[in-house]
Order: C-alpha cells, then sequence, then structure tokens
C-alpha cells in the first residue's frame, strides 16, 4: 500500500485522489466544488442518499437527547427500532453491533453455540463436534479474522495473517452435489443472496431452496448475510423475501441506518435462545442514536411504493445499460438497485473504468467495482430519473471510449 493523500490515514484503501465536502440527494461535491452522480453510496450505505431530511432531522434530534447508554439499561429507540425490524423481518432477537463484520461473527459464535449445544447438551452423548460453517466460494463477510475465514476467496487469506480461525468449508453455489456432504460436523450453512464483493453474483433460487432444506435436513442453521443485500438494496426490504427462504439467522449493516455505523445479527426458531447473558456483547451496538437513525431508514423504506419503484428503476438502469450495445460490456446483471456490469478485459480493468467516470468533467461519476472485471452500481434508493440518466450518460460516455 502506498502512502494516502495526507499521509496519515492509514491507505489501505488505494483511496482515489478526491476530498469530499458536502452531499445532498445523489450528488457528491469535493473540495473543488466539482460534482458528482453517485452510483455507489458508500457501498450502500447512504440508501437515503445524502442529507436526507427525516434522517438528518432524526439524528440531530436524538443527539440532543441521548447518544450513548450503556447496554447494561434499555432506551427508548433501542426498544422501538428492535421491535420495527423484528415485526417486518419476522425474526424473534436481534444483537445490535456496529458493522457487517460484527454482525456475522455474532452469527458465527452463534451457530457455533448451537452445535454445541446438540452434541454436549442434557442427555447428548458427546460423539462428534459439530461446529463446521459452511459457506460460499466467492462470498464475502468480512475483515475480522472469522469472517475473513468464512469469506470464500483466496485473496483475502494471505499468509501474512495465519493462522486462520478452524471449522471453515466452502462449497460452490449451484453445486447440488456439494450439499450431500452436509452431515452432522455442520452446524451452519451461511450464504449471501445475491455475493456483492464477489462480483454481483445472482444466486439460483431452486439451488438456494435446496441449500437450505439441506442445512435443515442436516440439523444445521441456514443463515443469510444480508449486509448488502438487505434493507430495500433488491427491491425488497430482505433478499431472503426476494429468494423466497426463511433464514433462521439474517445479518444487516450497511444501509441499515443510512450512514451510522450499525450491525445486527437476526434470529428465530432453533437459532432463537442460544445467546444468553454474557455469550456476546458490544459497548457501542445498538445505541440510541443509531437506532433512531434506523427507525428513519425503515419509516422511508416503508412508504407506499417505494420498493416498487426500486425494482423498477434497476430494471431500467441494465436495460439501458444493455441497450447500447457496446463491444466492452459483456453481462448486465442484477436485482433492484444492486447491479453489476462485466467488461471485457480487453478495453480495461473495471478499476480504470471507475477512476475514468469519477475524473469526467464537468460532472464526474461515482461508481464501484467487485473484482477485477466488473462494475457495481449501487446508487442510492431514492436516486431520481434524471440524476440515473445523467450518469449513465457519464458511463456511457467513458465506456465508448474504452471500447
Ligand atoms: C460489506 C459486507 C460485509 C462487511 O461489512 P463491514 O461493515 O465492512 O464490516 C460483510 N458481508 C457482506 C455481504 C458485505 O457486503
Amino acid at each position: 500500500m502506498g502512502k494516502s493523500m495526507n499521509g496519515r490515514i492509514v491507505n489501505n484503501y488505494s483511496s482515489f485522489d478526491v476530498v469530499f465536502t458536502s452531499g445532498n440527494g445523489s450528488v457528491l461535491t469535493d473540495r473543488n466544488k466539482k460534482k458528482y452522480i453517485d452510483f455507489t453510496s458508500g457501498i450502500g450505505v447512504n440508501c437515503l442518499g445524502h442529507n436526507y431530511g427525516p434522517l438528518v432531522k432524526a439524528v440531530q434530534k436524538q443527539a440532543e437527547k441521548e447518544i450513548h447508554i450503556s447496554n447494561y439499561y434499555n432506551s427508548d429507540k433501542g426498544i422501538e427500532f428492535a421491535d420495527r425490524l423484528l415485526l417486518l423481518s419476522g425474526m424473534e432477537g436481534v444483537f445490535f453491533g456496529n458493522s457487517g463484520a460484527e454482525a456475522n461473527e455474532a452469527a458465527i459464535k452463534l451457530a457455533r453455540k448451537y452445535g454445541w449445544m446438540r452434541t454436549h447438551g442434557e442427555g447428548t452423548p458427546n460423539v462428534i463436534e459439530r461446529n463446521t460453517i459452511v459457506t460460499l466460494e466467492k462470498s464475502f463477510h468480512g475483515r475480522t479474522l472469522a469472517t475473513l475465514t468464512a469469506t470464500g476467496q483466496d485473496v483475502f487469506h494471505p499468509d501474512c495473517f495465519s493462522p486462520y480461525p478452524a471449522g471453515f468449508k466452502t462449497i460452490a453455489a449451484g453445486d447440488y452435489d456439494a450439499l450431500k456432504t452436509f452431515d452432522e460436523t455442520v452446524c451452519a450453512v451461511m450464504i449471501e443472496g445475491i455475493q456483492g464483493e464477489g462480483g454481483v453474483n445472482l444466486i439460483d433460487a431452486d439451488w438456494a431452496h435446496a441449500c437450505e432444506k439441506a442445512a435443515r435436513d442436516c440439523g444445521a442453521l441456514f443463515m443469510m448475510d444480508e449486509v448488502q443485500t438487505g434493507m430495500g438494496r433488491t427491491g425488497n426490504l430482505f433478499a431472503f423475501q426476494t429468494l423466497g427462504l426463511s433464514p433462521d439467522v439474517v445479518t444487516l449493516a450497511k444501509g441499515i441506518a443510512g450512514g451510522i455505523p450499525m450491525g445486527a445479527c437476526l434470529f428465530r426458531g432453533k437459532a432463537a435462545g442460544v445467546f444468553v447473558a454474557g455469550d456476546h456483547q458490544s459497548t457501542f451496538g445498538g445505541n440510541p442514536l443509531a437506532c433512531a437513525a434506523g427507525l428513519a431508514v425503515l419509516e422511508a423504506l416503508e412508504d407506499r411504493g417505494f420498493m416498487d419503484r426500486v425494482e423498477q428503476v434497476g430494471e431500467r438502469i441494465r436495460n439501458t445499460v444493455r441497450s447500447w450495445n457496446l463491444p466492452c460490456i459483456k453481462d448486465v446483471r442484477g436485482c433492484g438497485l444492486m447491479i453489476g456490469v462485466d467488461v471485457d478485459g480487453s478495453c480495461g480493468n473495471a478499476a480504470a473504468i471507475q477512476k475514468a467516470c469519477l475524473q469526467a468533467a464537468p460532472k464526474g461519476l461515482c461508481i464501484s467495482t467487485a473484482g477485477k472485471f466488473t462494475l457495481r452500481f449501487l446508487p442510492p434508493l431514492v436516486i431520481t430519473d434524471s440524476l440515473i440518466d445523467e450518469g449513465l450518460g457519464i458511463l456511457k460516455s467513458v465506456l465508448t471510449a474504452f471500447s
């Protein structure tokens, strides 16, 4: 990693040479007053865009009342947000953390304890340890050691961070034979509804159902990492609804509080009642400020017609990009406003196109990538039709230059 632009913030991100000072709606402004259309929304975090009135007001109001209390106590906003989230998701309990990795770490711990209870519980002979967590190739689950190990991409497992925790196994999405290998050593299977970081890979719904059934049949929990797909991204509040699945555990983060750091691990059925006092905790987790922001997000997402529009707008973007028939575009796919565009490597890699979009003038375009040859769009769910057209216009001229 090189030096970051100010030489002080660790440059783990190879950040671009841009300094943003403000944002409004789906437009960002940099230090030189240049404007950028935002098709990234902080990697799906700013689901309501920037400076969204009701969210800003909810945070302001809550900051004046109470920003944080210890989880030794309850807060009114914490109770209200948990109740609303559980009602809308059909889940029974929730653990609040501050990030996607933490939400998944909680799910992993929950799964391990669930497996342990099954083999070490009262009256159960301790024969075979049930502690393997199965995840998918090309998945992404976070950057802590356990969630990195769960991540099914070798590039995330360099030797320098070893040893990695044991008890993880990956299978390929779509591989029906792999489902037959699930046995009494498996405590959970965890999948993303659409793999975000791994390339905006859609998961076949029939296979996902078979995977859910295989997990259940072998006595394991079925868990979904909805850190990126959740909170309306796919045109439903959760991707498990889009796919018609009924996970025992669902993890959320990114858009959950519109930009205030928050993660959540939701559980139900067999997965409820596993965590007891002291099993898992977080100092900041679910503080009133984050919960007030989360409530403002749900309020907006529950608006009539909101989800239908996410679906329609996503469809329009995909159709528009396909209609260009540019030789450098190999595939366009996605669901709702989670969209991937594969580019032909002979035209340039995704990072080069991403950079050219950012540097476009007079206005730039912020897009994200997922792997070497996939452009990823995660615009604010509230992006207007005219800004979509303007953003796509910038993308088209950049891609035409690359073709
Ligand atoms: C971003 C992401 C994570 C990690 O979230 P952090 O908040 O960066 O820890 C985990 N899973 C998925 C599917 C993600 O997209």
